[in-house]
């Protein structure tokens, strides 16, 4: 016999966007229930984010973001209103440089700097070493493997500049932020089940009804929204709505590293965010003085989508190891690379371009927060912060799709037009492609 529970609006997923979502949509006085399959919020991929905070997007919607995202992280105490019984999240504000691919913070990057009111400085390579004392600024461009006899060549010549924000870092733990929303979420009287699979969506006179769930029994709401992460297209395929949406979303994997510092430079204290488009790498300050490097998918980089959410290989492979640890070293020379690897792996949501997509479907009542591309970690407040006004909006009978709602950003006054976070738009040219958005 199947049990029938009552909510306003359940979030599948809590995740740091479903969790984030749970509270925004709480304080707006929806009675909420988030349903993870996982034991705890924060387990899914948002477990594994390297939770880098910076601003360098190439469209204003991302910028306009990331800065928004920001100073919600600089009073993430204040936000979430509430002490976790574990601690609040810190956010370490390291700075971020940014080097290689001139054109791209020519073209693209600085002029949204400029238009926003971003603090950023160019660094000539003197301050850049001074800094960042034992980096090595030859330039590689393009990047390479290094199963290429060509990534062991000296490098022709040394970068130009960099770009220096101030305004970078990240969160010391992603998981915890997480749990520190789901405290604040149910403050506000959020409820959340975890060990609970979706594994329907219940559609009644067109509408989207609620839940059924794995264990066969059922839960009631008028609103859905699917914060599933890699799992997006599982759920949308379950909700009918699939077929219905310009933009797609996959599953790419991806292995982050971590490496000890170099001998004589403690890295966690002096050291910073560093995007490295020259090497394709990025790598921050990780507590413990490690260095945490990821991959910014260079073209020479085989990109490994996957079919099946739930299955892929979550070991660290010999080769991406190599080619990113290699990469960091050559940018730090006395980089010692380790005969052990160590690191995570996880999936990014990956939309067609790369962009997310916070959108309403052709099915009423069912949300997505979806697409986040290995990137949106940073914006979890502003994007719940806005899909909730975009909820609200929808469901007092606004035709978002003809007229999109527009939003008010809480700090920086800046007005976001939904229509970029659209399921049907045409795909962004002036996106990186990449995880970089
Ligand atoms: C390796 C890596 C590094 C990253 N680095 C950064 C970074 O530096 N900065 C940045 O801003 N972003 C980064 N990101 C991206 C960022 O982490 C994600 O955008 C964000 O964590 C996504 O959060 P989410 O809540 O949407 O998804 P998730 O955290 O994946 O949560 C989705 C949840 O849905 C649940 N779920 C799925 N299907 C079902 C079902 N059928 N029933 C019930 N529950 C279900 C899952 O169990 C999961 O807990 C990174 C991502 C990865 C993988």
């Amino acid at each position: 016999m199947s049990e029938t529970r009552q909510y306003d609006v359940i979030i599948i997923g809590a995740g740091i966007i479903g969790a984030n979502l749970a509270f925004e949509m709480s304080k707006a006085g929806y009675r909420t229930l988030n349903v993870d399959k996982l034991p705890a919020a924060g387990y899914g991929s948002t477990a594994n984010s390297c939770a880098i905070v910076r601003t360098h997007y190439s469209t204003w919607a991302g910028v306009a973001m990331a800065y928004e995202g920001f100073h919600f992280w600089k009073e993430w105490d204040d936000y979430l209103g509430i002490t976790d019984e574990r601690g609040n999240a810190g956010f370490v504000q390291c700075g971020g440089v940014f080097i290689g691919d001139d054109s791209r913070y020519e073209d693209k990057v600085l002029p949204l700097f400029d238009e926003i009111g971003i603090e950023y400085e160019r660094w000539d390579v003197d301050e850049l070493t001074g800094r960042l004392p034992g980096i090595d600024t030859g330039e590689h461009t393009p990047p390479k493997r290094p199963e290429d006899d060509a990534f062991w060549e000296d490098p022709p010549k040394q970068i130009t500049s960099a770009v220096h924000t101030p305004i970078a870092g990240y969160i010391t733990d992603p998981q915890l932020a997480t749990h520190n929303l789901q405290r604040a979420a149910e403050a506000k009287g959020g409820e959340f089940m975890f060990n609970t699979e979706v594994s329907g969506i219940r559609v009644e006179d067109g509408r989207v009804a609620g839940v059924d769930l794995a264990d066969g029994t059922s839960i009631d709401a008028s609103i859905v929204v699917n914060v599933a992460g890699p799992h997006s297209f599982v759920i949308n395929e379950m909700a009918g709505v699939a077929d219905s949406m310009a933009i797609k979303t996959r599953a790419l994997r991806h292995e982050v590293h971590h490496v000890p510092s170099p001998a004589g430079f403690d890295f966690e204290k002096d050291g910073m965010l560093v995007g490295d488009d020259d090497l394709g790498t990025y790598f921050r300050p990780e507590v413990g003085n490690h260095i945490l490097v990821g991959s910014q998918d260079p073209e020479c980089d085989p990109q490994v989508w996957v079919e099946n959410p739930d299955v892929f290989d979550h070991n660290i492979t010999d080769s991406q190891w190599r080619a990113q640890v290699l990469r960091l070293a050559r940018r730090l020379p006395a980089l010692g690379v380790p005969g052990e690897k160590k690191g995570v792996v996880d999936l990014y949501d990956v939309s067609d371009d790369w962009i997310p997509i916070y959108d309403k479907t052709d099915l009423p009542g069912f949300y997505v927060a979806i697409g986040t591309s290995g990137n949106q970690f940073k914006n979890s407040h502003i994007a719940a912060y806005c899909l909730t006004r975009l909820i609200q909006a929808v469901e007092a009978g606004h035709d978002h799709d003809a007229d999109p709602v527009k939003v008010e950003m809480p700090h920086t006054g800046l007005v976001m037009d939904m229509s970029v976070f659209s399921r049907n738009r045409e795909i962004n040219a002036s996106s990186s492609f990449s995880v970089l958005g």
